[in-house]
């Protein structure tokens, strides 16, 4: 199949679901304008005219397809603080009258993206969706998250497209997946692998033995990163998902595709530049065209740095599209953070030799 890459967007999440705060706080940086600035990129560099770019809508759903991921009464309380028109929602999240259409239409991004890839009508997608996903709970929203639009899309091809294959999802957002990891702890079909920032003097969670349970377990798999770590230390997690990935030989792969590890970035606290996006969507893409005939989903979850968002989506683009990056002259810097690759590989070392009980690969 030639070569074709979805990219769902929606003029909405361009102007919806704007935070009701006018001085930068923690809330205010989920806004429109990261996707706004991304559109605009886009028209700047006519990527709409690039024949291999397919522009996809989110699928319109029902109301009730939520419930497959979320408890009604959770639903309900969004739908009503939407309607009502302001409110806070558990840690950190805020509502808007908009918020409810908008977090459902996020939900719709994600499965078309990942709809239209099991169905081979493009060969990989992008979704540039807001509100992000990867912290909410069955229960409740979390960390600016509403609905968790990659679970949400999960158990809706499970349930309405009778899909049963087994799915990798890799988690790249700044900030561990706490609300994803959790649908699918027991899960064999489901592997969760998250790179995330990781405080290692108060500890945190997303911690290297929160391996799985039951059916799941040792499918679980967390690479967790002390602040600071560069374009050098990034990637060093694929020496251990690599293996993973060709013994488990999943169907597909979905990215929680998070920028919030970029060096400008206002909520994480790593120095990466788009060069560490453009390298793991190249070595993502060769290893889904190894394990499963390139199936590959990425769906946008958090990075808020409005400077570095269109670049960090044009790395991966290019990747996927199998031609050079151009990294911007700004992103050029010489950080005076020191080395962290000691420290990384120290994890990696630890999380290798636990992982060895599960998987033959690493033995
Ligand atoms: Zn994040």
């Amino acid at each position: 199949m030639d070569q074709k890459i979805g990219i769902v967007i929606d003029e909405d999440f361009a102007v919806k679901n704007y935070p009701p705060y006018q001085h930068p706080i923690f809330l205010s940086y989920e806004n429109p304008l990261r996707i706004k600035l991304i559109l605009e990129y886009f028209e700047k560099v006519n990527l709409w005219e690039d024949k291999r770019i397919i522009r996809l809508e989110p699928k319109l759903i029902e109301e009730g397809l939520l419930k497959l991921a979320h408890s009604k009464y959770y639903i309900d309380t969004v739908k009503r603080l939407s309607k009502f028109g302001s409110g806070i929602l558990g840690e950190e999240v805020f509502i808007t009258n908009d918020t409810f259409s908008l977090a459902k239409k996020a939900v719709g991004g994600a499965i078309e993206a990942i709809e239209k890839v099991i169905k081979k009508e493009v060969t990989q997608s992008i979704a540039l969706i807001r509100p992000p996903g990867h912290h909410a709970l069955r229960e409740k929203g979390s960390g600016l998250c509403i609905f968790n639009n990659i679970a949400n899309a999960i158990f809706y091809l499970r349930k309405n497209v009778q899909y049963d294959k087994k799915i990798a999802i890799v988690d790249i957002d700044d900030h561990f997946g706490d609300g994803l990891v959790q649908y699918f702890y027991d899960d064999p079909d489901v592997l969760y692998f998250s790179i995330h920032e990781f405080d290692f003097i108060e500890n945190d969670i997303g911690f290297i033995n929160e391996l799985g349970d039951g059916q799941g377990i040792g499918k679980s798999i967390n690479f967790p990163v002390p602040a600071g770590i560069t374009d050098n230390d990034f990637l060093v997690f694929l020496d251990i998902l690599e293996p993973i990935l060709k013994e488990y030989e999943p169907d597909l792969i979905i990215v929680a595709m998070g920028f919030d590890m970029y060096f400008d970035d206002p909520i994480g606290n790593c120095l990466l530049t788009s060069i560490s996006y453009n390298k793991f969507a190249e070595k993502i893409l060769t290893m889904a065209e190894e394990v499963c005939e390139g199936k590959l989903a990425f769906i946008l979850e958090g990075g808020y740095s409005l400077i570095g968002l269109p670049f960090c989506v044009q790395a991966v683009l290019s990747s996927l599209l199998k031609k050079k990056y151009e990294q911007p002259l700004f992103e050029k810097i010489n950080f005076s953070s020191e080395s962290k690759m000691e420290e990384v590989q120290q994890i990696k070392s630890k999380l290798e030799k636990l992982l060895r009980n599960y998987w033959n690969t690493l033995k």
